[in-house]
């Protein structure tokens, strides 16, 4: 094969370069591993979601807050799903997190007087606000002047195994082509998530490679059908964003074709700032009602707003300029905004100390599974913090495991082969077909088991049909062929769970109505056994836990409670049909 191989070993491989993988980096380092590699497929710091986030931080326990309050208030978002003491530990770390995040130079916006300055955004608690991309630049500094060695442009895909542990990483040079080993001690996955390459900031580069990385090489895969949030909303017609906490912080309204203020009726408390779970399936029922196109409305603004998110937003702001929706300084008109980027999220299961069920693997950030509470900036660094740690400490007990030859020409070979082929499927073909099954609001966001299979069907025979003859030109081409292909695993692993999974919880099923916490306070979990993906299911150990839901039977979910009483729905024989 024409490309030269390049090996390195390290006591901790850290893959990923956003806030989890770069906090792990971080602590690794702390925790007294002498060699932290960061490989990044973009550039550490600069590529992923975490360079792109909206420029606040969310899920922040200020100095004095009641914790136990707070902690209550996550467990039951996270629908009774979320590890208790995970929770727990972000609220109890958080702050020590953002103090850190402030010397390192984020720029926290502050008052006239020098206290950090707050705002609304979507959900209750306030929120801290931060120039642009300032929080990762910095953050991505404190790494490099800490010693970890950042790797940019190389795409890890796969891992390596020996003895049931893993020994170390592969990879490619997504500009020229070289080979790359890593053998470490330790692994953690900081890959992020999957957004099915969709219409927003950076989406583009979420293809779930961590989730389908550790799969391959006999990690859990868990909660693959539950999301809080299910997919992100943003501008319809033009690749603008993000800032959407900002938006409805802000006061942004959204209307229905018809102007009505619609989200008064499916949350009269928060509204327009209701979560993003709330707001998408908000947007799928109007759509099933054939009442959108949806705007977010944004020009009643006042010019010290307007100001605050030229900060803020600088990006989006100069693109909404550029679109001719902000001009002389405020919004001229509502802007039309959409359901995009299904979140489908094959994520890792890990332990408190992001161990997964893969001796030596860890994974910190939103690469690991719904349970463990991290997505969001700060979820993620407080996570990304304490796997750094026990990976460091991992690392400190043992030798760098040999790399079985064998292994290693065969991951070199499914590497590379796309690039052989003469001819064949491109990638962007792979995409758009898993884009058409899964991305239909009444797919994931109203979901029946009739829709979901066909999608699955659709899924299963790209699987069989196309992936085999993925073809690439260049390395470039190489990475889109191994995006594609990790897409096809985790859209394969959301639709077989939420199939699997027989209640609404965080999904809405028309065939199966009911919150169910007598049969299904349980997480989903993937295997992969050989060439099947087997799903099953295991408790949630709610009884140890100190919260538990008050209801502990089955009941209507919120969501058709709310179109019931608004003469949407009927719900007959334990099912739902639309007036
Ligand atoms: C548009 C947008 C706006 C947001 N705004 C906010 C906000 O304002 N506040 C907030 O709290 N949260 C926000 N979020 C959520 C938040 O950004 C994420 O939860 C968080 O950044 C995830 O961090 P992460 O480290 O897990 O993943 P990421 O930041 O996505 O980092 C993953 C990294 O892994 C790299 N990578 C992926 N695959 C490979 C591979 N195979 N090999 C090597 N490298 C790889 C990627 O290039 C990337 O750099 C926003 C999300 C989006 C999409």
């Amino acid at each position: 094969m024409a490309h030269r191989t390049i090996t390195k070993d390290c006591d901790v491989l850290v893959v990923g370069g956003g806030i989890a993988g770069t906090f792990a980096a971080i602590r690794a380092r702390a925790a007294g591993a002498g060699k932290v590699v960061q490989v990044d497929k973009g550039w550490v710091g600069k590529s992923g979601m975490s360079a792109f986030a909206a420029g606040v931080l969310t899920a922040v326990a200020f100095p004095g807050e009641d914790i136990a309050a707070r902690v209550k208030d996550t467990v039951e978002q996270g629908r009774f799903l979320y590890m208790q003491d995970r929770v727990r530990d972000h609220f109890e770390n958080v702050w020590e997190v953002v103090k850190e995040l402030d010397d390192f130079g984020a720029g926290f916006l502050r008052t006239k007087t020098g206290d950090y300055e707050k705002t609304a955004g979507r959900g209750k608690a306030p929120l801290l606000m931060f120039p642009g991309n300032k929080l990762m630049d910095s953050l991505a500094k404190a790494a490099a002047r800490r010693k970890v060695e950042q790797v940019n442009k190389t795409m890890i895909v796969d891992l390596f195994t020996n003895q049931g542990r893993v020994a170390g990483a592969a990879g490619f040079n997504i500009e020229n082509g070289d080979f790359c080993v890593f053998r470490a001690k330790a692994v953690a996955l900081a890959t992020g998530s999957s957004r099915y390459k969709g219409l927003a900031p950076n989406h583009r580069c979420c293809s779930g490679d961590g989730y389908a990385a550790a799969y391959r090489a006999g990690a859990v895969l868990s909660s693959a059908e539950s999301s809080e949030r299910p997919a992100q909303a943003f501008a319809a017609r033009w690749d603008i964003g993000p800032g959407m906490n900002m938006f409805v912080g802000q006061g942004g309204i959204f209307l229905n074709a018809r102007g009505e203020r619609f989200m008064e009726k499916y949350d009269p408390v928060l509204k327009d700032r209701a979560d993003l779970i709330s707001l998408t399936q908000a947007f799928a029922m109007e759509a099933r009602q054939g009442r959108t196109p949806i705007y977010l409305d944004m020009t009643h603004f006042a010019p010290e707003q307007m100001d605050k998110m030229k900060v803020v937003l600088p990006l989006p702001w100069r693109m909404f300029e550029r679109a001719g929706l902000i001009a002389g300084g405020r919004f001229v008109a509502p802007v039309e905004w959409m359901i995009t980027s299904p979140w489908a999220r094959s994520g890792i299961e890990v332990d408190i100390r992001g161990a997964s069920s893969l001796p030596g693997l860890f994974a910190c950030g939103e690469v690991t599974a719904l349970q463990s509470f991290s997505s969001e900036l700060s979820p993620c660094a407080t996570q990304g913090a304490l796997t750094g740690k026990y990976a460091g400490e991992y690392a400190g007990s043992c030798d760098i495991p040999d790399i079985d030859p064998a292994q290693l020409r065969a991951v070199e070979e499914r590497i590379f082969r796309p690039l052989e082929r003469k001819d064949g499927v491109e990638p962007g073909q792979v995409v758009l077909g898993i884009q058409e099954a899964v991305t239909p609001y009444d797919v994931w966001h109203i979901q029946h088991e009739t829709r979901l299979k066909a999608a699955l069907e659709r899924v299963l025979e790209i699987r069989s049909d196309e992936l085999p003859l993925l073809r690439a030109y260049d390395p470039h081409y190489l990475r889109m062929a191994h995006e594609a292909a990790n897409l096809v695993m985790v859209a394969e692993a959301s639709l077989r769970s939420a199939i699997f999974r027989k209640e609404s919880r965080f999904a809405i099923r028309e065939d199966f109505p009911y919150v169910d916490n007598q049969g299904w306070l349980k997480w989903t979990e993937v295997r992969n056994e050989g060439k099947a993906m087997r799903v099953t299911a295991r408790d949630v150990p709610i009884w140890g836990y100190p919260y538990q839901p008050e209801n502990r039977q089955r009941y209507l979910h919120p969501r058709w409670e709310t179109a019931a009483s608004l003469g949407m729905v009927r719900v007959e024989d334990e099912v739902v049909r639309w007036a």
